[in-house]
């Protein structure tokens, strides 16, 4: 527990010294507050005393603090009593007005770190979850690391904000208070404080079952934040199969788990403090019972009694503070371990060597074994080996779920495989910074993200200087062009939330023309034109000849029409290549190229000839955007 707690304060390491700038004014302002009580005392004491009882103590008490006061005080003479204690008063005025001020900026300098140190965090945190590998997000969802972005970087900011400083206060509170009652009375001090170790213990096991408690709070939080994200994402599908009922429904369920611990945090809280404040009442009865006992025996007068009651009361707002902050330091150490399961997960090595050459673009695979959950699900892809050429164009065909999609997941090193090896120019592709590795391939994904800006920034998002960049040409060549008549703002037309407000096709064309502003060496298209009529995938391909031009391209489609430039054909079965060779070889053996060719050219020419002999100019099926 020990280091979870060490974890926690280290997050203040560099903003250190301001913390302890504001626990040394705060240490100041309550040696003022220590004085007020003693003031009072000698108001009684000396000052009603001198004049109600008629020089009753008519000598100062031999302390410090009340031959001070004597000093600065006008003497006490037969006719002056209200100047005396309008003196009092103005110190007592100056000694609060000190105090706030210290506390005041002993707060904004506490409030200024923390801010800080929380900026510092959110920052690193950001940081690291760019650099976390593509697997990490298979095991944490989207919700629950929101909520340990946002919700749990609050929670240690709040104690972070409020409590340190405040332990340092409470803990002079309580130390001066003590102090001070044993200069008046070291045995009564004894009895004023005897039960602050049952409080003490008390605050522990609250802690413990506060850490408990509260992590369970959380996991049901980042639970519900996942249902909601969740919700929020699919809400198109949502609403078309009109499943807003079965949602909330869903939804309620999650909910109800969550109050339940959240009620069992209610509840732990209401033992708790009524508990401290009975422990506290007690305490003050003895206060009492004893104080007036010591009184009455004539130990005490009456203004050392105010004096001592003033400080055993002071001890009580520890005592009562105490649980507080232990239960913000519960809450506070789970919250700093959810970060820290985020922060120590390893990091993709983005960093490394850059070779000396740019990359040619061959590439193999030799006997690659990949499975997302070795030993759970059964390989995608068995001891795939396959090379292309440099400049080479090749399409990866194969049924829907056979691992092409894979491949390129393992070409971008987002996943490692178990077995075998792949390598870009003869170069084993751990060898190369992930960076380098992915900025040498161009690679269109096959479902289009975009994101909430603009066009044009989203055409520019690689780019290093978005003004300069040839926005047009890659925009002509992907067929978007034609975005900027249709769209009311032209290319400065915001897309929404991934791209929302474009046609599934109209996502595609922008996000190809993006990885084409790229100019890597190695360019994957997989499935760009799933969702562009075959009109438009002609005149991109017909862009796109120069552009490929020296350049290793895979292609991945089930559509022929898609696969034409390309001058080989890899189809992929039982996760290997199971078929490799011209489309026009593999045209007429027996296989999965032979059958889609058949079906799709078969199809093509039953609806041409439909369509035409309806009537229907071969145009009108193209124009529509
Ligand atoms: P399609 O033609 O439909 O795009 P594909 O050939 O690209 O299919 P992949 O996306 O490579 O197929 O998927 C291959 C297999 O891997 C599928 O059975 C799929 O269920 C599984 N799979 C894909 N992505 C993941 C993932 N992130 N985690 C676990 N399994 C995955
Ligand atoms: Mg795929």
């Amino acid at each position: 527990m020990f280091i979870q707690i060490y974890r926690l304060f280290q997050v203040l390491n560099r903003w250190k010294s301001k913390y302890f700038f504001a626990a040394f004014l705060l240490i100041l302002s309550f040696v003022m507050l220590s004085l007020e009580p003693r003031i009072l005392q000698f108001a009684v004491d000396r000052v009603v005393a001198f004049y109600y009882q008629g020089n009753a103590i008519a000598s100062p008490p031999n302390d410090l603090i009340s031959q001070t006061l004597e000093s600065l005080l006008p003497g006490l003479s037969e006719n002056a009593p209200w100047i005396v204690l309008l003196g009092l008063a103005g110190i007592y005025v100056l000694l609060a007005s000190l105090r706030g001020t210290l506390t005041l900026v002993a707060s904004a300098q506490s409030a200024g770190a923390t801010e800080g140190a929380l900026k510092e965090m959110r920052d690193g945190l950001f940081r690291h979850i760019q650099r976390l590998p593509l697997s990490f997000f298979t095991t944490m969802s989207r919700g629950e690391l929101i909520q340990r972005s946002t919700g749990d970087l609050v929670t240690v900011g709040n104690f972070l904000g409020t409590q340190v400083v405040e332990v340092v206060r409470l803990t002079a509170i309580f130390g001066f208070s003590v102090v001070m009652m044993l200069i008046l009375d070291p045995l009564y001090t004894f009895w004023a404080v005897c039960l602050t170790p049952i409080a003490l213990i008390l605050s522990l096991i609250f802690f413990q079952k506060e850490r408990v408690v509260w992590e369970a709070h959380e996991k049901e939080s980042d639970l519900l934040n996942a249902k909601i994200q969740e919700n929020l994402n699919g809400i198109r599908v949502v609403k078309a199969l009109s499943e807003e009922e079965g949602e909330k429904v869903r939804f309620d369920e999650q909910n109800r788990r969550k109050l339940a611990v959240a009620l069992r945090h209610v509840r732990l809280h209401s033992f708790f403090w009524p508990a401290t404040d009975i422990l506290i009442g007690i305490q003050m009865i003895i206060v009492i019972l004893y104080g007036g006992y010591r009184t009455f025996s004539g130990q005490l007068s009456i203004g050392e009694l105010m004096s001592f009651y003033s400080y055993a009361l002071l001890t009580t707002w520890p005592m009562r503070h105490i649980g507080q902050t232990l239960s913000q330091m519960g809450m506070a150490v789970v919250a700093m371990e959810r970060l820290h399961e985020v922060l120590s997960s390893p990091e993709e090595n983005l960093d490394g060597d850059f070779p000396d050459a740019p990359v040619v673009g061959e590439i193999e695979f030799r006997k690659v074994t990949f499975s997302y959950h070795p030993g759970e699900t059964p390989n995608i892809l068995e001891n795939l080996s396959f090379r292309i050429r440099p400049g080479e164009i090749v399409a990866l065909v194969g049924p829907t779920g056979s691992g092409k999609s894979t491949i390129i997941n393992l070409l971008l090193g987002l996943y490692e495989p178990q077995s075998g090896e792949i390598l870009i120019d003869g170069r084993f592709i751990h060898t190369y910074s992930r960076r380098y590795l992915r900025e040498q391939i161009g690679v269109v994904l096959q479902t289009p993200f975009l994101f909430s800006t603009t066009i044009r920034e989203n055409v520019a998002y690689t780019a290093n200087d978005p003004e300069n960049t040839d926005i047009d040409w890659a925009t002509a060549v992907a067929q978007a062009d034609r975005l900027r008549e249709v769209l009311e703002d032209g290319f400065d037309t915001v897309v929404g939330e991934k791209g929302v407000t474009l046609s599934g096709g109209q996502k595609q064309r922008v996000a190809l023309a993006r990885t084409l502003l790229k100019a890597a060496p190695v360019l994957v298209l997989d499935d760009v034109t799933s969702a562009v009529d075959t009109g438009t995938e002609q005149a991109i391909f017909r862009g796109l000849a120069d552009f490929l031009y020296g350049k290793t391209t895979i292609l991945i489609s089930h559509r022929i029409t898609s696969l034409q430039p390309a001058g080989r054909l890899l189809v992929l079965g039982d996760g290997r290549i199971v078929q490799d060779g011209s489309p026009e070889a593999l045209q007429r053996v027996p296989g999965y190229y032979r059958d889609i060719h058949l079906v799709q050219v078969d199809l093509e020419s039953e609806i041409i000839e439909e369509t035409t002999s309806r009537g229907f100019q071969e145009n009108h099926l193209y124009k529509a955007e």
